[in-house]
């Protein structure tokens, strides 16, 4: 399939949508994910047209890990988590739904609390309150 920039990541990417933005650099940007599976649920993607990770030019990836590597680690600390969670799906057959590459960091605590993958949105402020949290733990 072709990339399709109608996709609200590639809006994000442009200013067109809205975004709880965490970090940036010329190569990445994050952000909380809108409707999150756990509290500190944030997104890492590419600023580069890829819709999933065999379109993705490997110098961009890796650019793109590191910013998953450096904002994960800021999550981390920012929830106190004791593990961290990094999920990434390629095609509507393995539930990816936003069709631009894209990471998921998500904090885990110990049982099984959390929520299926896309379902709810999450207030505006608390999203705001956690990605200043993030992005006070980011050097
Ligand atoms: P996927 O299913 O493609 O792996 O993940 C897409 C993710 O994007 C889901 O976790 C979903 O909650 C999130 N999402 C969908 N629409 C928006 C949006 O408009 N803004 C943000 N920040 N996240 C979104």
């Amino acid at each position: 399939m072709a990339y399709n920039d109608a996709n609200v990541f590639a809006q994000i990417l442009r200013g067109d949508a809205p975004a709880f933005k965490v970090y940036e650099n010329d190569f990445a940007l994050a952000f909380m994910d809108i409707m999150p599976q756990v509290d500190g649920h944030t997104l890492v993607i590419p600023k580069y047209t890829a819709e999933n990770l065999h379109d993705v030019a490997p110098e961009i990836l890796g650019e793109t890990m590191k910013v998953v590597q450096l904002v994960s680690g800021a999550v981390k600390s920012a929830f106190d988590a004791p593990g961290i969670m990094i999920a990434q799906l390629n095609g509507a057959a393995a539930g990816q739904t936003v069709f631009h590459l894209h990471f998921h960091i998500m904090p885990r605590f110990d049982g099984l609390d959390f929520k299926l993958h896309a379902r709810e949105v999450e207030d505006g402020e608390k999203l705001a309150g956690f990605s200043e949290r993030i992005r006070a733990k980011l050097p």
